[in-house]
């Protein structure tokens, strides 16, 4: 029986001592200064989005040799492998770790070269999906066209970074091509922004949502009437990448008793449960897990099983 992880950034799941390790070789100083690097990551209590994504520079920081993408990729697959994961969708925008001797496609190699060697040791199956920044129009049209000349070596295309004002379809074209050359889709929607954005990742074809959760101001909780992005998502049975621990640093819900991942599941919506950015949220496919759990969810690990049938890996 498969389990998977449709949502989770190599850039956000770096282990802390891996990353004071990288930092020393480096001679990195802003992760050297500090004695405790777990709680320097660590931005369960951020006060924005922006703090939130600051701590984003200094993994990528890290990420700028074939060896150390290699390593970082292995060990993501490894710790997935250890909370019972047998089939892990990681993403990366790759161009944050392109520079003078690392051409985007070397990337994609030793990323995938990491996910070989875990598959190898622990029979665990990883695929990676290329993100483009949404908030960088030139960005997302590079990785569309890095994807299409790399579909072999990918297993899907995402639009990641700020939602609000950057909507699925100011990149179109993009879309248009990524859909024409067979390559999966799945877009982070209804996070920052609310339906209309998953309406508008829907219409550019995201077969899945990054989130989505925001789908919730789409239902009359009272009535259980439904509106149209709603139905659609439950007619189609278009799968959710729910995030709890990370929606709750990001401020989107204040605690996890306001998360709507149950009333989502007991309304029919097609949940999976992911982790999003391990080190920033501290958090595990296990803690994720018994936060369900402590939710009302009953069958945490049949989440994840379904989640296996639509994988992009397939
Ligand atoms: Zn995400």
């Amino acid at each position: 029986m498969h389990k998977a992880i449709l949502h989770d950034h190599l850039d956000g799941g770096l282990r802390p001592s891996t990353a004071f390790e990288l930092a020393k070789v480096l001679n990195y100083s802003p992760l050297l200064e500090t004695d405790d690097i777990e709680s320097f990551f660590d931005r369960s209590d951020s006060s924005s989005l922006d703090d939130y994504l600051e701590a984003f520079i200094h993994t990528i920081a890290l990420m700028q040799t074939e060896e150390n993408l290699e390593r970082i990729s292995y060990e993501a697959a490894e710790d997935m492998h250890k909370n019972g994961i047998t089939m892990y969708e990681s993403r990366y925008a790759p161009f944050y770790s392109v520079n003078e001797t690392l051409s985007p496609t070397k990337v994609i190699n030793s990323i995938n070269a990491g996910f070989n060697m875990a598959e190898n040791e622990y029979g665990i199956k990883s695929g990676l999906i290329l993100c483009g920044m949404r908030h960088d129009f030139k960005n997302v049209d590079l990785v569309a066209e890095l994807a299409i000349e790399n579909k072999e070596k990918i297993i899907g295309f995402d639009i990641a970074g700020p939602e609000y004002d950057f909507m699925p379809s100011l990149f179109k074209s993009s879309f248009q091509k990524i859909k024409e050359s067979g390559i999966n889709i799945t877009i982070h929607a209804g996070e920052g922004d609310g339906v209309h954005s998953i309406k508008d990742a829907l219409s550019n074809g995201a077969q899945r949502i990054g989130h989505g959760v925001r789908i919730i101001e789409d239902v009359n909780l009272k009535t259980g009437q439904l509106g149209d992005t709603s139905k659609e998502l439950i007619d189609k049975q278009i799968p959710l990448e729910v995030c709890i621990t990370s929606n709750v640093h990001t401020n989107m819900y204040k605690s996890f008793n306001e998360h709507p991942i149950k009333d989502l599941i007991d309304m029919g919506f097609n949940i999976s449960l992911n982790t999003d950015n391990r080190l920033m949220s501290n958090t595990t496919v296990s803690k994720e897990m018994q936060i369900a759990e402590s939710l009302g969810i009953t069958n945490v690990e049949q989440l994840l099983i379904n989640s296996a049938s639509y994988s992009f890996l397939n």
